[in-house]
């Protein structure tokens, strides 16, 4: 490799920890690590979209020398440091005192995608999200985790939208010297590099290491110069080829990612396997097995006493699948010892969707994993019908549990709220807050205090807007259209919805546009305006979705709305923090069953912006008649078309009816006092139950133990 050790300015020795710090993403989600950094420089801070690792680039020496003497600022950076120290040695966790482990032996948890912060843009969406957040929960309960995917060089594309309001990808090459990356080493400072069989060639794969405070994350990186150049491409890009790029990439991912666990030196007691993506973790692991002397039945049944899934797709098509061809292709040099029994493996992986039977990374994971979860309880009875086929053939009728997927809540809580809540919350808060009964004194907030602090975060976000449009205006050198779709007419004090999600066409972005009067009318209140700002990106190859999007700019630059119907472009977890703390209500409309769980809304309601939802994924088991709205269209329809006028009908009647006048129902003060009480109520029912801190626990007791004490024989 060339690549060259970056220019670091040195740093003065009282300070010389702020290196680590700015190396351990543990920063991301503690408010007073960040703050060392903002005090450092704000402007940097701010100019780097929160990169300290770039910020320490940019300082100037002169600032360093000011700072390392500043009484104020070391006080800062000692207690940061000390407390990351903490994180990262602490023996007294959640984790050790529910069992008695300690961290010899880690979790591997498998995913091909990570959110974790916006300096590391290896993700896509929601299910990159919430791997990112399982993976802080786990360093914040101490569990042993590590945790396995790629490293995208230019990551997932950035969005720019054309004059006509068609999303162009932009692709934008990492330069790892300013992210929160260092290369995995091995003994003797050597850089652990793994090599991947793919078809009859070796691909090498570079190991880089990303902390989380006690968890790591290990992330497989292709673009060797020892590598062809279409294999150095290999890693490029997050779901950015064809089918013979994506089974490759998922061989790298899953044979590569066994290999690369056992070079650095770990024998992790369980493997979890988040989304089919990374399912031939298995085959290598059989294949370990069966070299040292265990026989094919046996070394499946031990990897799958060891190996948990959880499935994120309710829909059939959606699950990976490819031609046994393409397989036996890219698998052709992967079988060693397991090569006798390679038919038998091969089966593993044959489903029939109703296309004809592929070699399918969904039934492999089921096929191979003792406990498997759907992401709500709705979508575990999705599951559990879907592949209902596949589970009389293993003789387990039921194997499928439901584990709720939730949100970080350090991570997604705005830092205001924080200290609201540090006020008049019991101080076991911040430690315990998947225990409901500490969220009990939400009530006792004034609701003076509560209001004033919504509408603040509302400011943020439009503040957040502006900026956003007046960079594009002065850089990009965008249409006036352009910078009013992106929000430059929105009125920082009307009722603001946000909807910002992937645009896949099941999500139905441009429903509320159903009847464009109606809506029309809605908005347009002089004493009661109204305003929707849209963010989100499409897939790259998905053109109705593309299409969805351009619908949506449309109607930003159609003045038949006034201007309040805005596009803010580049959807990422910046943009998603600005978002879900500034709405009021977070709308989220998807052709039910198919939205598996979705978190945004629960991020919302954390902050407390009031969800109008329909009851699917996880909206079920948050509502509770107070706690935001409902989309109720009565009965189901057969023909999509009768489905989304009912929806739409029933939104529509929400918000002329109940959620307009509720927000606008003012008494002498200006405060909306009905608004404000289901505020709380959003906060109170829904921040304890879609914690990750609930969610991960679940896993935990569920899923990770049951198997951990069969492999140990304990309980
Ligand atoms: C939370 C989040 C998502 C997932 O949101 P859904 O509710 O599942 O649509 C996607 N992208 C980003 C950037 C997020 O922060």
């Amino acid at each position: 490799m060339e690549q060259h050790e970056p220019e670091r300015p040195e740093l003065p020795d009282r300070v010389a920890g702020l290196r680590e710090l700015s190396y351990d993403l543990w920063w991301a989600w503690h408010d007073h690590a960040r703050e060392v950094f903002r005090v450092l420089d704000y402007p940097l801070w701010r100019a780097t979209a929160h990169n300290p690792v770039k910020l320490l680039q940019l300082v100037s020496a002169e600032r360093l020398g000011e700072v390392a003497g500043d009484p104020a600022f070391l006080h800062l950076y000692d207690s940061a440091l000390e407390q990351l120290h903490r994180a990262r040695t602490a023996r007294d966790t959640w984790w050790s005192r529910r069992t008695g482990l300690g961290h010899a032996r880690p979790i591997a948890y498998c995913s091909a995608e990570f959110a974790l912060h916006q300096s590391l843009p290896i993700y896509a969406g929601g299910l990159g999200v919430l791997a990112g957040d399982h993976c802080k929960e786990a360093s914040d309960l101490g569990l042993p985790l590590i945790a396995i995917g790629f490293m995208y060089p230019q990551g997932y594309f950035h969005q720019r939208l054309s004059a006509d309001g068609w999303q162009e990808e932009h692709y934008v090459r990492l330069d790892w010297q300013d992210a929160p990356i260092e290369r995995a080493t091995l003994a003797h400072d050597q850089d652990c590099v793994i090599a991947v069989p793919l078809g009859n060639r070796t691909v090498l794969a570079q190991v880089w290491h990303v902390r989380l405070g006690c968890v790591q994350l290990y992330l497989l990186d292709t673009d060797l110069e020892e590598n062809a150049p279409w294999d150095r491409e290999l890693s490029a890009r997050l779901y950015g080829g064809d089918r013979e790029m994506r089974i490759q990439q998922e061989i790298v991912l899953g044979i590569g990612g066994v290999r690369a666990v056992r070079a650095l030196g770990y024998d992790p007691i369980l493997w979890h396997l988040n989304e089919g993506h990374a399912a031939f973790v298995v085959l290598q692991r059989i294949r370990d097995l069966i070299e040292h002397g265990t026989r094919f039945d046996q070394a499946l049944e031990e990897v799958r006493r060891t190996t948990a899934f959880t499935t994120h797709t309710p829909v059939a098509a959606g699950h990976d699948a490819f031609p046994f061809s393409m397989v036996e292709t890219h698998l052709a040099g992967c079988w060693g010892s397991l090569g006798e029994s390679r038919e038998a493996f091969l089966a593993l992986g044959g489903y029939d969707n109703g296309q004809g039977t592929q070699f399918n990374m969904t039934a492999l994971a089921v096929r191979s994993s003792g406990a498997i979860n759907g992401v709500s309880e709705l979508h575990g009875e999705v599951t559990r019908k879907m592949w209902a086929p596949l589970f009389e053939e293993l003789g387990r009728p039921d194997p499928v549990t439901s584990v709720t997927n939730g949100m970080h809540v350090p991570s997604w809580l705005s830092v205001d709220m924080a200290r609201l809540f540090d006020q008049y919350l019991d101080a076991r808060w911040r430690e315990q807050h998947d225990d409901p009964t500490v969220w009990e004194d939400v009530l006792t907030i004034p609701d003076e205090e509560l209001w004033h602090l919504r509408q603040r975060l509302r400011r943020h976000l439009f503040t957040f807007v502006r900026e956003r449009m007046r960079d594009r205006w002065l850089n990009q050198h965008v249409s006036p259209a352009r910078v009013l779709s992106g929000g430059t007419l929105l009125d920082a004090g009307a009722l603001t919805i946000g909807f910002a999600r992937r645009f896949a066409t099941y999500k139905r972005a441009e429903l509320v546009f159903h009847d464009p009067a109606r809506l029309a009318h809605i908005l347009n209140q002089l004493k009661r305006p109204v305003q929707i700002i849209f963010a989100g990106k499409a897939h790259p190859a998905d053109d109705p979705g593309k299409r969805a999007l351009q619908g949506v700019y449309h109607r930003a630059v159609d003045p038949a709305y006034g201007g309040r119907v805005a596009f803010v472009d580049d959807y990422d977890l910046h943009v998603a923090h600005f978002l879900v703390q500034g709405c009021d209500v977070w709308l989220n409309n998807p052709r039910k069953p198919l939205e598996a769980s979705g978190t945004s809304g629960m991020k919302a309601s954390l902050n407390g912006v009031l969800n109008v939802s329909i009851g699917d994924g996880w909206w079920p088991e948050g509502y509770t008649g107070t706690n935001g709205w409902l989309i109720d269209p009565g009965e189901s329809h057969d023909d999509p078309a009768a489905q989304d006028a009912a929806d739409a009908e029933a939104l529509y009647r929400l918000l002329e009816d109940q959620i307009v006048p509720a927000f606008y129902e003012r008494d002498d003060h200006d405060v909306p006092r009905r608004w404000i009480r289901m505020v709380k109520e959003a906060i109170r029912t829904i921040a304890p139950r879609f914690s990750t801190r609930r969610m991960l626990k679940e896993y935990v007791e569920r899923t990770y133990l049951p198997a951990i004490e069969v492999v140990t024989g304990k309980g």
